[in-house]
């Protein structure tokens, strides 16, 4: 828990800890490399390790748990604050229980005041969750925004027509480390009037996009048509957009280490390895840091 870099959350709030990857956006996972490091703090209760390293990098050992002392932190907050639920694990992981998932959401529904933000591979999983708890609550909690990860078509094709049956104040992709081409065009929430401000009545989809590149060991270049294309459809739709950065590789900032990325239709961009910091989050030179600023009710 605490202040992090990522740019559309303002705090990063991690009661579980544990996970195991599930498509091929985990193959980098920030989490598990750090896990396998086995710093003090980042072990299970019984001061068993999260991960381990082998000889082909680290590896998760699957098994997840709650941490009792951080649940109630966003308690102890007063000020609004937008949290990031779990950006070290994955909540709906399977092995925990619904029970102690839960236990979050009661945290969550207990502090009106805050906005969390949770993102899950496990669509399936979030969808049950969340469709039971709805039922039982009268609706979604209105202060918790629901996301999952599409890294690529495949990703996408699974989880969002998940995500568009869970029941959510705000319904939000990453695309983030974006692997290929992604069409979010037909999911993509839609103006029905714009004479509600600030709350504005919209069709159900998705209502926010982050796009991002992949950096770090073995990064995995992004094109930049397949952010285009996406910018291109969330402005159409005028669901906003938060490209938060390219990753290790630029379009543009010229470096020995090049590689070609195939468009998908047969056609390549030579991108270069500069380095997250050099590379920056600008695309075609304008910054896209949207949020969402409207709340859904009665979904
Ligand atoms: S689901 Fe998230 S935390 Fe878990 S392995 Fe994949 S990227 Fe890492």
């Amino acid at each position: 828990m605490g202040k992090t870099t990522i740019g559309w959350t303002q705090e990063s709030w991690n009661p579980a800890r544990g996970c195991s990857r599930v498509s091929k956006g985990c193959e980098h996972c920030y989490a598990e490399r750090m896990a396998a490091r086995q710093l003090p703090g980042m072990r299970f209760g019984d001061g068993s390790p999260l991960a381990v390293m082998k000889s082909d990098g680290p590896h998760w050992t699957g098994r997840v748990e709650l941490i009792p002392h951080m649940l109630d932190v966003p308690l102890h907050r007063r000020t609004p604050t937008i949290w990031f639920v779990n950006s070290m694990s994955d909540l709906f992981h399977e092995n925990l229980k619904w029970a102690q998932i839960e236990q979050v959401f009661a945290v969550m529904q207990k502090c009106p005041q805050h906005t969390f933000q949770v993102l899950t591979k496990r669509a399936d999983n979030a969808q049950q969750f969340a469709e039971n708890w709805a039922f039982r609550h009268n609706g979604p909690l209105p202060n918790c925004w629901m996301g999952v990860s599409c890294e690529d078509q495949k990703a996408a094709a699974e989880r969002v027509p998940l995500l568009l049956k869970t029941p959510a104040a705000v319904r939000f992709v990453s695309a983030e480390p974006l692997l290929g081409a992604v069409d979010f065009g037909l999911w993509l929430s839609r103006k029905i009037s714009s004479d509600r401000q600030p709350v504005e009545n919209r069709q159900a989809g998705i209502d926010w996009v982050i796009v991002g590149g992949e950096s770090g060991p073995g990064a995995r270049p992004m094109h930049p048509d397949w952010a285009r294309s996406i910018r291109d459809e969330c402005e159409a739709a005028g669901v906003p957009l938060f490209f938060k950065q390219w990753g290790a590789f630029s379009p543009t900032l010229p470096s020995k280490h090049a590689v070609n990325v195939a468009r998908g239709d047969g056609t390549h961009h030579r991108m270069y390895r500069v380095g997250k910091k050099a590379a920056g989050h600008l695309l075609d030179g304008r910054e896209w840091y949207q949020m969402p600023n409207w709340r859904f009710t009665g979904r």
